[in-house]
Parts: structure tokens; C-alpha cells; sequence
């Protein structure tokens, strides 16, 4: 698999130095995703404050891809509305269908435009995805409860 070069270099820069990794210890919402054919692994903690993302934490093993993307996302995500970071995840998403014919908008995405030349390589869809995915399904338990106090966890 080859990707763009500055990109490659994002990628690993994430990989090898991976922001908001290390679970926090309080949450409303925590959530564990795999992606079997790869054996990529994530838990999410996502914290809201109203309608706004207060923190997105993980921890996780898997390749790089899988790794870098959940980075990329806990640091854009956060601070946004949760109306916004659906708005970028579904760009995201969007990005990562369009088996190559899309670059990405930077203002949007930010560090997530290098994950563009993934969406080329159909068996590694889903290991950039997965963070994303996680992200969706944790703020959609929010939006559910109407109330981020019903979940929120004891850190322990
Ligand atoms: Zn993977």
C-alpha cells in the first residue's frame, strides 16, 4: 500500500505519538470497537458538556492506519458541538467510500485528508474508520439517553 509521502508522515507521526490515548477516568459514554479482519481494537471515553464535546480519551491496539485515524479523531473532535463532529464524521465517512476519487476538504478534516489514499485500499476501509465509528456510536448513546448523567461511569 502506498500512500502519498507527507501524508505517510502523518499518518505514523499519530501512530508513533497518539493524542488523547490513555482512557480518562470519567465519562458519560465508553464504547469498544473492533474491526475483526484486521484485529484493530479501540475503547472510547466521551465526555459532553451539553451539546458539546468536553473530551474524547481511547486506548487501543492495531495497525497504524487504525491507530493514527482514532488520534486524528479525538483531537479534531473535540471542543466541537456534537451537531459539527457529525457533520466532519460524516465527510469523513464520505472520504473514505470514494475509493480514491476524493482528496478531502482541509479546512474540514484537517490531519484526516491524509487518511484519503486509504479509501483506495478497500480491506483498509474499516481500520480508518473505526475510531470514527466509535465516536458515532458513543455520541448516538447520548443523544438516546437525552441525558449524558444516565451513563455516566465510574472510572473504575
Ligand atoms: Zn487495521
Amino acid at each position: 500500500m502506498e500512500l502519498d509521502n507527507l501524508y505517510q508522515e502523518v499518518i505514523l507521526d499519530h501512530y508513533k505519538h497518539p493524542l488523547n490515548k490513555g482512557l480518562s477516568d470519567s465519562y458519560d459514554v465508553q464504547v469498544h470497537h473492533i474491526n475483526p479482519s484486521c484485529g484493530d481494537e479501540i475503547t472510547l471515553n466521551l465526555s459532553v458538556e451539553g451539546s458539546k464535546i468536553k473530551s474524547i480519551t481511547w486506548d487501543g491496539v492495531g495497525c497504524s492506519i487504525s491507530q493514527a485515524s482514532v488520534s486524528i479523531a479525538s483531537d479534531l473532535l473535540v471542543d466541537k458541538d456534537m451537531d459539527e463532529a457529525d457533520a466532519i464524521t460524516e465527510q469523513f465517512i464520505d472520504l473514505m467510500h470514494s475509493k480514491g476519487t476524493k482528496e478531502g476538504d482541509p479546512e474540514v478534516l484537517e490531519d484526516a485528508v491524509a487518511m484519503a489514499g486509504v479509501s483506495k485500499f478497500p480491506a483498509r476501509i474499516k481500520c480508518a474508520l473505526l475510531g470514527w465509528m466509535a465516536y458515532r456510536d458513543a455520541a448516538d448513546r447520548i443523544k438516546q439517553s437525552g441525558s449524558a448523567r444516565d451513563h455516566r461511569g465510574s472510572g473504575q
